[in-house]
C-alpha cells in the first residue's frame, strides 16, 4: 500500500503559531494513544488543569490556551525535556517491529480495512453510540498495539448520537451538540498541494461531495468521511448529521457514503487492501464498489470481480435478531442505487436487489443489508461462541435443506482494549506482575503473573477505588442536578451521596427491553430491603440511554428513576445520566459487581462486563453473549438456566427472584465475611481468578490475533489466488456455478448397495451427473451427530463409470459398523479448489 499522495497538515489548518515546541504537542494531542496510554495526561493538566478535567481532550486544550502559558510551559527546560520523551516514546511505539511482524514476517497481508458505523475511540471524539463502535475502536487499538495493518472507514456526524439530560420527573430528554471539526482530534486530508481532499459520489439527481479525515490511532489511522461541505445542496450536507438518527432513506445514504465513499476514499489514497472486514451490514455496499474497482481494473464482469474480490471480505455479525439487520425498501434501492448498478455494474436494478433477498424473484421483498454482505464475503462470523449458533440459525434461509451447523457462520469472541479501560493503579498493579509490555504479543504468562499477587494488595487496590468511585459519584450527580435546576439542597444532598465500605454494583447499559434493565426492580421492596440492609447495606449505580424512537426503553429509565425519588431509597441507587465512555470508565475501574441481565440469547456478545475485568470487578450476568463462555463458579456469578425463554414475563419473574436469592445467599455474604485483617478472603480469591483467566481472553489483544489467523491471513491469501491471472480463478469460479445452476435439477442418486462385515460397512451409491464435470461435484456420506457431537460427513470416492449412462458413476465409501446403516444418507454438493461451500454455493442434493 502506498500512501505517497495526499497528506495531512494539521497547522495548515487550524493553528498559525511559530511558539518553539508546538509541533511536538500537536504531534502528542492529535494521537489518540494518549487516551490510553496516560503518559501525556501531565502535559495536558500542566496546560489547562480545568479544561483538561472537563474534556479529557488534549487537542481542545492545546488550541485554547494562550500563547503566554505555551510559551512559559515550553520555556521550562523539564517541561521541554518531558515533551520531547514522549514524542520520541509515541515514534519508537509507532516504528518498533511489533507481534504481527514477528509472527507472520512473508505475510501477504498487507492491509485490511476494516468499515463500521461507528468508532469508540474517546469522548473526545463523540461519533459512537455504543456496543458496535466499542468493538470497532478497541479492535483498531488492538490491532495497532499488535502491528496488524489495518486501516479503519467510518463517518464523521455533525452531532454523533444523541446526549442524555434526564429531567425531574424522571423523563429522557435529549440533546444533539455540535461536534466542531476544529475541536476535535482529527486532521483533514488534503492534496500535496494543499487543497482539500473531496470525493464525489452520485445520489439521484445531484452528487454529493465528501470531505476526509485522519485519525491517528497510535500506529495505525481510521478515515472518516463526512458531507457538511459548503459546496453540497443543503440536504446533503446533513446525511452525516447523526448516528443513528433520521429515517430509512437518510441511513441509506449514510451506508451508500460508508460503503461506496469509503471504498473510493481509500483508492483515493492509493490503498489498496487485500481485506476488508464488514463490521455489521452497515457498510455492505463496499463489496459493490470494491467489485466495481476490479471491475475497471480488469474489465471483467460484476460476477466475476465480485467471484475474485469476495475472498478478501470478511463480515462480522453483530445482532441475535433477524429485525437488527438494516432492510430497506426496494423503491428506496432502486431509486439510490438503480442507476449505479446499470452503469457501473453493468447489472439490471433486478439483480441488484436480488443479491439483498432471499428469494431473488420476490419483488416485494425487501433489501437486506445482511444478505448482501454474506453474498459478497468469503467468510461470515459471529461475535460469541453462542452467538455463531444463533447466527447460523438466522441465516439458514439462505442455505436451504443444508443442517444448521453447516450454515456458515463462525465465530470470534469479542474483547476489549484492557490499556483504554485500565484505572491508573490497575496499570500499576498488573505492571508490577505483569510488566509494561503486557499488552503488545501474546499473552499467555499474564494468568499465572497476576494470581501472584497478594490478598492484601488485590484488596487495598478495590478500596482505593471504591474511594475514587464515590467522589467521582457526588462530583458527577451533583453536577447533573444542578444543571436540571435542582436546588441548592438537593445539589448538596447529592455530594453526600454512596459509601466507599458498601458493595457497589453497577448496571449501565443502553436500555432497550431485551436487555431487560428493571429485572431488578421486579420487586422493589425486596430490592429496597436488599439495599438499606443496616448491616450489610448496597449501593447501586445505574445509567444509560435509550434510543429517542424507543418509548419502551425510556419508560424503564423513568421506571427506576421514581424508584431512586422515593424518600427511603436516599442514596442507595443512583442514576448518573449520560451513559458515554468517560462515564463507562469511570464505573468499570471501580464497582464491585458488574450486572448484566439480557434476554438470551439476544445479548450476541456484551462488552461492558469485560471491561472490568482488569480491574478487579466480578460479574454476575446472564448465561448470555461472552459470558455463556467465560462462566464458571470461581471467576463469578450467572443468572438463568442456559436455556431460552423467549420474552416469557413468568420466566423473568423466576429470574427476578434468583437475582435476588443470589445477591442475598452469595454476593453481599461473601463482600461481608472478613478475615482479622479485615480482607473478604473469598470474594478476593473470586476476583483474582476473574482477573487471572478472563482478562487476557477477553482482551481485544486475543481477539484480533485471533482475527489476523483465522480470517486476515487467510482471506488475503485467497484473495490474492483469485486476482492473479486477471482474475483467471473468479472466472472459473462463474462458469462452475452457472454449470451448477444450469444442471442442478437434472442431477439424481441411483441404486444403493451395502455390505456389511463386522467391522466396517461399505457404501456404494449410484450417482446420475447429466452432463456436468464430476470434477465439480463431492459425494458425501452425511450423518447426525449424536450425544452433542459434530455430525459425520465421509467422503466417497468415484470408483468406475456406470455402463451405458452418459456421465453415472458408483461412489464408494466404508465406515465403521458401529452406527446402524440407516443412519447414513448420502448427499451431493457442489466443490471446487479453494471455494467456500455452502457459502459461494449452496446447491445440496440429499438422496431419498
Ligand atoms: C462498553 C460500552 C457499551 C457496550 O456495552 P454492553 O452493554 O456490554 O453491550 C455501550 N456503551 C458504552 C458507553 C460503553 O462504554
Amino acid at each position: 500500500m502506498s500512501e505517497q499522495a495526499p497528506v495531512s497538515h494539521p497547522k495548515q489548518r487550524y493553528v498559525s503559531t511559530d511558539v518553539e515546541g508546538f509541533d511536538a504537542l500537536a504531534e502528542l494531542a492529535l494521537d489518540m494513544r494518549s487516551s490510553w496510554n496516560h503518559a501525556t495526561d501531565q502535559v495536558w493538566r500542566r496546560l489547562d488543569p480545568i479544561l483538561w478535567e472537563l474534556t479529557q481532550n488534549p487537542w481542545v486544550v492545546l488550541q485554547t490556551v494562550s500563547r503566554e502559558t505555551l510559551q512559559l510551559a515550553l520555556a521550562d527546560p523539564a517541561f521541554r525535556k518531558s515533551v520531547d520523551d514522549l514524542v520520541h516514546a509515541r515514534r519508537g511505539a509507532a516504528e518498533a517491529p511489533a507481534w504481527f511482524q514477528q509472527a507472520h514476517p512473508q505475510s501477504p497481508l498487507r492491509c485490511v480495512a476494516y468499515f463500521s458505523m461507528e468508532f469508540m475511540l474517546s469522548e473526545a471524539l463523540p461519533i459512537y453510540s455504543g456496543g458496535l463502535g466499542n468493538v470497532a475502536g478497541d479492535q483498531l487499538k488492538a490491532a495497532g498495539d499488535l502491528g496488524v495493518p489495518v486501516v479503519g472507514v467510518g463517518l464523521l456526524y455533525q452531532q454523533g448520537y444523541f446526549r442524555q439530560v434526564i429531567d425531574k420527573d424522571g423523563a429522557q430528554q435529549v440533546l444533539y451538540p455540535y461536534n466542531d471539526p476544529g475541536q476535535l482530534p482529527i486532521t483533514p486530508l488534503r492534496k500535496p498541494n494543499g487543497e482539500w481532499l473531496r470525493l464525489e459520489i452520485a445520489l439521484p439527481g445531484y452528487s454529493v461531495w465528501l470531505r476526509a479525515w485522519q485519525v491517528q490511532v497510535g500506529r495505525v489511522k481510521l478515515f472518516l468521511l463526512d458531507s457538511n461541505d459548503v459546496a453540497n445542496y443543503p440536504a446533503h450536507r446533513g446525511i452525516t448529521s447523526e448516528l443513528y438518527g433520521g429515517g430509512p432513506e437518510l441511513r441509506l445514504k449514510q451506508e451508500v457514503v460508508l460503503g461506496i465513499g469509503g471504498w473510493r476514499l481509500l483508492a483515493a489514497l492509493g490503498i489498496q487492501p487485500e481485506v476488508c472486514h464488514l463490521n455489521e451490514g452497515h457498510a455492505a455496499f463496499a463489496v459493490l464498489e470494491r467489485a466495481r474497482d476490479f471491475m475497471q481494473e480488469t474489465g471483467l464482469s460484476f460476477e466475476a470481480a465480485l467471484a475474485v474480490t469476495r475472498a478478501g471480505n470478511l463480515f462480522t455479525i453483530h445482532t441475535a435478531i433477524a429485525a437488527g439487520f438494516d432492510r430497506f425498501a426496494p423503491s428506496l434501492i432502486d431509486t439510490y442505487l438503480g442507476g449505479y448498478a446499470e452503469q457501473h455494474l453493468g447489472m439490471t436494478r433486478h439483480e441488484l436487489l436480488a443479491l439483498g433477498r432471499q428469494n431473488p424473484n420476490d419483488s416485494s421483498e425487501p433489501f437486506n443489508m445482511a444478505y448482501l454482505a454474506i453474498r459478497g464475503s468469503g467468510a461470515v462470523n459471529g461475535v460469541s461462541s453462542l452467538h455463531g449458533k444463533v447466527s447460523r440459525r438466522l441465516f439458514e434461509p439462505l442455505f436451504p435443506r443444508w443442517p444448521t451447523e453447516e450454515v456458515p457462520v463462525g465465530h470470534v469472541t469479542n474483547g476489549v482494549h484492557m490499556p483504554t479501560w485500565d484505572s491508573a493503579p490497575a496499570d500499576d498493579l498488573w505492571t508490577e506482575a505483569c510488566g509494561k509490555d503486557r499488552w503488545l504479543g501474546t499473552v499467555e504468562t499474564l494468568e499465572q503473573d497476576i494470581r501472584r499477587v497478594s490478598d492484601a494488595r488485590l484488596w487495598q487496590f478495590r478500596t482505593d477505588a471504591s474511594l475514587t468511585l464515590v467522589a467521582f459519584a457526588r462530583e458527577r450527580l451533583s453536577r447533573q442536578l444542578a444543571a436540571s435546576g435542582a436546588s441548592p439542597e438537593v445539589v448538596d444532598d447529592a455530594k453526600q451521596v454512596c459509601d466507599c465500605n458498601t458493595l457497589t454494583l453497577g448496571f449501565a447499559r443502553r436500555f432497550a427491553s431485551y436487555k431487560r434493565p428493571n429485572l431488578l426492580l421486579h420487586d422493589p421492596e425486596r430490592l429496597l430491603r436488599l439495599l438499606t440492609n443496616p448491616q450489610r447495606p448496597v449501593q447501586l449505580i445505574l445509567a444509560g440511554k435509550a434510543h429517542p424512537a424507543d418509548q419502551a426503553g425510556q419508560a424503564l429509565i423513568q421506571q427506576w428513576m421514581h424508584f431512586i425519588q422515593r424518600p427511603e431509597v436516599r442514596s442507595h441507587a443512583i442514576f448518573l445520566s449520560d451513559y458515554d465512555m468517560h462515564l463507562t470508565e469511570q464505573l468499570v475501574q471501580s464497582v464491585d459487581v458488574w450486572l448484566n441481565t439480557p434476554r438470551r440469547p439476544w445479548e450476541a456478545c456484551g462488552t461492558s462486563g469485560m471491561k472490568v475485568l482488569v480491574n478487579g470487578g466480578i460479574n454476575l450476568s446472564e448465561l448470555d453473549g461472552w459470558w455463556a463462555e467465560a462462566y464458571t463458579p470461581e471467576v463469578g456469578w450467572a443468572l438463568g438456566d442456559g436455556q431460552e425463554h423467549d420474552d416469557d414475563p413468568a420466566w423473568d419473574a423466576i429470574e427476578a427472584e434468583a437475582l435476588y436469592d443470589l445477591l442475598e445467599r452469595e454476593v453481599i455474604p461473601e463482600f461481608y465475611t472478613r478475615d482479622e485483617q479485615g480482607i473478604p478472603t473469598a470474594w478476593v480469591a473470586r476476583m483474582r481468578e476473574s482477573m487471572a483467566q478472563l482478562t487476557p481472553r477477553f482482551s481485544s489483544n486475543r481477539a484480533v490475533r485471533e482475527y489476523t489467523g483465522q480470517y486476515y491471513l487467510p482471506a488475503a491469501a485467497a484473495y490474492r489466488e483469485r486476482a492473479a491471472d486477471n482474475g483467471a480463478l473468479g472466472v472459473a469460479l462463474v462458469d462452475w456455478r452457472h454449470a451448477l445452476a444450469q444442471k442442478w435439477a437434472a442431477l439424481r442418486f441411483g441404486e444403493v448397495k451395502l455390505e456389511t462385515a463386522s467391522e466396517q460397512q461399505v457404501f456404494e451409491i449410484q450417482v446420475y451427473l447429466d452432463d456436468l464435470d464430476p470434477e465439480s461435484v463431492q459425494v458425501e456420506l452425511y450423518a447426525n451427530g449424536v450425544g452433542g457431537a459434530a455430525a459425520e460427513r465421509v467422503e466417497m470416492q468415484r470408483v468406475r463409470q456406470l455402463v451405458g449412462a452418459a456421465n453415472g458413476f458408483a461412489y464408494r465409501a466404508e465406515v465403521p459398523a458401529a452406527r446402524p446403516a440407516t443412519d447414513y444418507t448420502a448427499r451431493l454438493i457442489p466443490r471446487h479448489d479453494g471455494a467456500a461451500v455452502p457459502l459461494e454455493d449452496a446447491h445440496i442434493l440429499w438422496q431419498q
